[in-house]
C-alpha cells in the first residue's frame, strides 16, 4: 500500500504561535501537548506509541496527522532526551551522501544478510524510499531551522538540537496526539476479545506511582535501545516486549562504542594522541580520525569499526593503517629513500628508527610503536635505525605500518556506546509497515529494530523513516 507523504500539518503556524506566547520550548519542559493522565485509570485509544524519542514523535504526529487518535507515553519527563544531546547538541538529524543505501547493517549471521539483501533489496531500502533524507530536510526547513553540512553529507542544526525536538512536539500537538510524560510503560498483551473495552491490545503503564492501563487497536514500539540509560532513560521494554510476543531478538551489543585495549599494555602511554587512519573490522574499513583513551582507543573511525566487533562469542580483529594515504609499495619506497638516507649520513649523527617514523606519525606514538611492536616483531634492538634494516625487514615493517592488528579486550558497553546494535529481527516485521507480521497492529521501529547505522545522522534518518512507515497505517 502507498501512503503519500504528508507535508507540515496547516495548523502548525497557529499552535506555534500559542506556544511562542505561553513560553513554550525555553524551560526545557515539553511544549503544550502534554495532557496528563490524572484521575484517569482506564481509557481507550486506538494508537499507542510507547517512547518519545526520534522514531515515536514522527510515528505520532503521522498517525495522527492521519486523523487517527494517538497516545504517546514517554517515560522521561521531557520528549527527546537523546535528541537534545545528540551531533554535540547540534544534532546531526540526517546525511545526504550516497553512502545511505549501504549505511546500514543488522546482526544476521553474515551469510543470511547477504541472502536478504540480494532477495528483496534489504530490509531498510523501502522504508528510506518512502521517506527518504529529503522529506525530513522539508520538515526541518518547513519551521525556519537553519541547518548546515559538516561532512561527508551530515547535516547539523546551526543552533541547537533542542529546535528538532520543538519541531516535532509542535507537530505532535498540531496532528492532536496526547503525550503522557512521566509515563512509563510496563507490560503490553493481547487483549481478551471478551473483554469490556475496545482494541487489541492492553498497556500497563506506571504513572505518578499509580499503575494504568489503556486499550490500544495498535501499539508501535519506539522505545529504543539500552544505550546512555543514565542519561537518557534507556530500558529493554522493547526487548522484553518483543520476547513476550514470541518475537526473535538477534545479536544485542553496543554499537558505536570505544573499545578497550589491555590495559597492561604499551599503548596506555598514548593517551591523548589521535592520528588518521583506516580502521578495518572484517571487510567494512572507516578512514578517519582515531584517539587514545584511559580505556582504549576511541575517535570516529573506531567507533564506526566497533559495531561490527562481535561480542565474546565471535570477536575480530582490529587492524588499523597507520598511511592511510599511501599503498605499500608506496610506504616500502618511502622507507628505503629514508633508509639509504640515513646511511648516508652515518659519520655524522645515528638516528633512532623511531624518528623516521615520527615524520609521518605523531611523535609519542611512533616511538612506542618502534620500541613495542617493530622491533620486537622485527627482532632488531630498539636504538637500530632504518639503515640497520635489511630489504625484508623494511618490507615487513611496511606491511605492519599498513595492518596493524590491536588487541581489542572489549567495548565501553552501553553507558557510551551511541546506539544498541541488534534488536527486534527484521524477519519478524513487515520493511512496508514495520508492523509484526505474526501480530497484526503490533509495530516496532527505531533503535528498536535490528537496523543500525554508521556514525552521521544515519541513525535519526532511520528512526525518522521507519517511524513515519508505522504511522503512516497504525
Ligand atoms: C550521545 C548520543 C549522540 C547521538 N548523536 C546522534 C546524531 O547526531 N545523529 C544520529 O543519527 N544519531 C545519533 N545518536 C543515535 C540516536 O540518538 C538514536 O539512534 C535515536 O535516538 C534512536 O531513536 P529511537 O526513537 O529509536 O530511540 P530513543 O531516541 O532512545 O527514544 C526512545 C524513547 O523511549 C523512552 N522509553 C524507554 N522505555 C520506556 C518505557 N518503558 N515507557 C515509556 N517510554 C520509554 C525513552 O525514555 C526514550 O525517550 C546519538 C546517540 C547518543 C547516545
Amino acid at each position: 500500500m502507498h501512503v503519500p507523504w504528508v507535508p507540515p500539518c496547516p495548523g502548525f503556524a497557529a499552535h506555534r504561535a500559542r506556544n511562542l506566547t505561553q513560553g513554550a520550548g525555553a524551560s526545557g519542559r515539553p511544549l503544550g501537548p502534554v495532557r496528563r493522565a490524572q484521575g484517569r485509570t482506564t481509557s481507550a485509544a486506538p494508537v499507542v506509541v510507547l517512547g518519545g524519542g526520534a522514531a515515536g514523535l514522527l510515528a505520532a504526529m503521522t498517525a495522527g496527522r492521519r486523523g487517527r487518535p494517538v497516545i504517546l507515553l514517554e517515560k522521561n519527563a521531557v520528549l527527546g532526551k537523546k535528541i537534545r544531546i545528540s551531533g554535540g547538541g547540534r544534532c546531526n538529524f540526517t546525511n545526504i551522501s550516497e553512502n545511505l543505501q549501504k549505511a546500514y547493517h543488522s546482526s544476521l549471521p553474515e551469510g543470511e544478510l547477504v541472502e536478504e539483501v540480494q532477495s528483496d533489496g534489504s530490509f531498510f531500502q523501502k522504508a528510506f524510499k518512502r521517506y527518504p533524507p529529503e522529506k525530513f530536510i522539508a520538515l526541518v526547513e518547513s519551521h525556519g531551522i537553519k541547518y548546515h553540512e559538516k561532512k561527508l553529507g551530515q547535516l547539523f542544526c546551526n543552533k541547537s538540537a533542542r529546535q528538532i525536538v520543538d519541531m516535532l512536539q509542535q507537530e505532535c500537538l498540531a496532528a492532536s496526539v496526547d503525550v503522557y510524560t512521566e509515563a512509563e510503560c510496563l507490560s503490553v498483551s493481547a487483549a481478551s476479545a471478551s473483554g469490556s473495552e475496545a482494541g487489541r491490545f492492553r498497556v500497563v503503564y506506571s504513572k505518578e506511582e499509580e499503575t494504568k492501563e489503556l486499550h490500544a487497536e495498535a501499539v508501535v514500539v519506539a522505545c529504543g535501545g539500552l544505550s546512555y540509560a543514565k542519561t537518557c532513560g534507556a530500558t529493554d521494554l522493547a526487548q522484553r516486549l518483543a520476547r513476550s510476543f514470541d518475537l526473535k531478538v538477534s545479536g544485542v551489543r553496543p554499537g558505536l562504542v570505544p573499545l578497550r585495549l589491555d590495559p597492561n599494555a604499551w599503548t596506555r602511554s598514548l593517551t591523548g594522541v589521535s592520528l588518521q587512519v583506516a580502521a578495518s573490522i572484517g571487510n567494512m574499513s572507516f578512514e578517519e580520525q582515531i584517539l587514545f583513551t584511559h580505556q582504549g582507543i576511541s575517535g570516529p573511525a573506531v567507533l564506526q569499526a566497533s559495531s561490527y566487533w562481535y561480542d565474546h562469542d565471535h570477536p575480530k580483529a582490529l587492524r588499523l593503517d597507520l598511511l592511510p594515504y599511501m599503498n605499500e609499495e608506496d610506504v616500502l619506497h618511502w622507507l628505503q629513500r629514508r633508509a639509504e638516507s640515513c646511511r648516508n649520513r652515518q659519520s655524522q649523527r645515528r638516528m633512532p628508527a623511531s624518528e623516521e617514523l615520527a615524520r609521518k606519525l605523531p611523535r609519542r606514538f611512533a616511538d612506542g610503536f618502534w620500541i613495542h611492536e617493530v622491533s620486537q616483531r622485527l627482532h632488531v634492538s630498539p636504538s637500530a635505525g632504518l639503515e640497520d634494516l635489511e630489504i625484508s625487514s623494511l618490507k615487513d615493517l611496511a606491511a605492519l605500518l599498513k595492518s596493524w592488528e590491536v588487541s581489542v579486550i572489549g567495548t565501553e558497553g552501553y553507558p557510551k556506546a551511541e546506539v544498541t546494535c541488534g534488536g527486534v529481527s527484521t524477519q519478524e516485521l513487515s520493511d512496508e509497515t514495520m508492523e509484526c507480521k505474526k501480530h497484526p497492529g503490533l509495530y516496532f521501529i527505531g533503535e528498536a529494530v535490528d537496523v543500525t547505522g554508521w556514525l552521521g545522522g544515519y541513525n535519526f534518518q532511520w528512526a525518522w523513516a521507519s517511524g513515519f512507515a508505522a504511522g503512516a497505517v497504525c
